[in-house]
């Protein structure tokens, strides 16, 4: 009997700190007996930089236009990572030359296609993957058989809470049309905005789901990136570093599986502005 392989996406707008804390949290879960994968699922391909040395590694996309579809092109695409952890991109076509999604599209069927994940022994698989429009390619991490957990990042911003809110509906939509993929919790990465926990805070408790985790902003990040490495390789005796082995437990023990109940913009917008100072309506 072939065994289940717990599967998680991690979506929220560009530029939040999703491949930071997915690299985080496979580096921090890799220490907990699980043999992991990591997905980048955004075309700009670098989720798994700091899983090798800073390196950008070749995309499952960029094989498959020199080499055609085989399983040799796919097997050519995974690199081993820091712990043994099994990196992927999908990468994308060039920009202005298609849809940025389908590489996306393309990667996730061609590792189902090769059973990539049996090959490689993986039974913890994590897909960064890049939300500010949840279509096409996008959503495929979360069609059936893939990741059926989900988590949003975000910060306290509204842009950052708006492409949340976009990707709670897709998810509610996608879950009324019988996929079982379902919202299981926010990660908070702060940016230390104005009275951003509360912001959060009660965003997360409108969308029907916990606050898994608020990982704090810290230099760290930024000084272990510029070595190539995630915070648990550079700094892992470092306060930022046990804040990711939080996220990490907290992710690995939360039975929380929900359907996600959107904001309406208006909910949105008073939201986030109730939680500035002096704001007067
Ligand atoms: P995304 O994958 O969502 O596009 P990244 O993970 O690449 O975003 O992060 C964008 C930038 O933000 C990176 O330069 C990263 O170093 C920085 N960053 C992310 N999280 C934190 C944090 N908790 N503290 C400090 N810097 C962070
Ligand atoms: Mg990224």
């Amino acid at each position: 009997m072939s065994k289940k392989i717990r599967q998680i996406a991690i979506y929220g707008k560009g530029g939040i700190g999703k491949s930071t804390t997915s690299s985080n949290l496979t580096a921090a879960i890799s220490y907990m007996n699980f043999n992991l994968a990591q997905v980048g699922c955004d075309p700009k391909s670098d989720s798994v930089n700091s899983l090798v040395k800073g390196e950008f590694i070749k995309t499952v996309s960029d094989l498959v236009r020199d080499y055609g579809e085989s399983e040799e092109t796919l097997l050519e695409s995974v690199r081993q990572g820091f712990n043994n952890i099994s990196c992927i991109e999908s990468g994308g076509p060039e920009p202005g030359q298609g849809c940025a999604g389908r590489g996306v599209l393309v990667a996730l069927n061609l590792i189902e296609k090769y059973k990539i994940y049996k090959k490689f022994n993986i039974d913890f698989v994590v897909y960064d993957v890049l939300g500010d429009i949840v279509c096409g390619g996008f959503a495929q991490p979360v069609r059936q058989g893939f990741a059926e957990e989900i988590y949003i990042v975000t910060s306290g911003e509204y842009m950052s809470l708006y492409a949340a809110n976009n990707i709670a509906k897709s998810i509610k939509s996608f879950a009324e049309s019988g996929l079982n993929s379902r919202l299981c919790g926010i990660i908070a990465n702060l940016k230390n905005t104005e009275n951003e926990k509360d912001t959060i805070e009660e965003f997360s408790k409108k969308l029907n789901v916990p606050v898994i985790h608020y990982v704090p902003r810290s230099k760290l990040v930024q000084d272990a990136e510029f070595q190539g490495m995630t915070v648990i390789e550079a700094f892992p005796d470092s306060e930022q570093a046990e804040q990711y082995f939080e996220l990490a437990h907290n992710i690995i023990n939360n039975t929380v599986k929900n359907i996600p109940t959107p904001l309406n913009k208006e909910e949105l917008l008073n939201l986030t502005q109730k939680y500035r100072q002096n704001y007067v309506r």
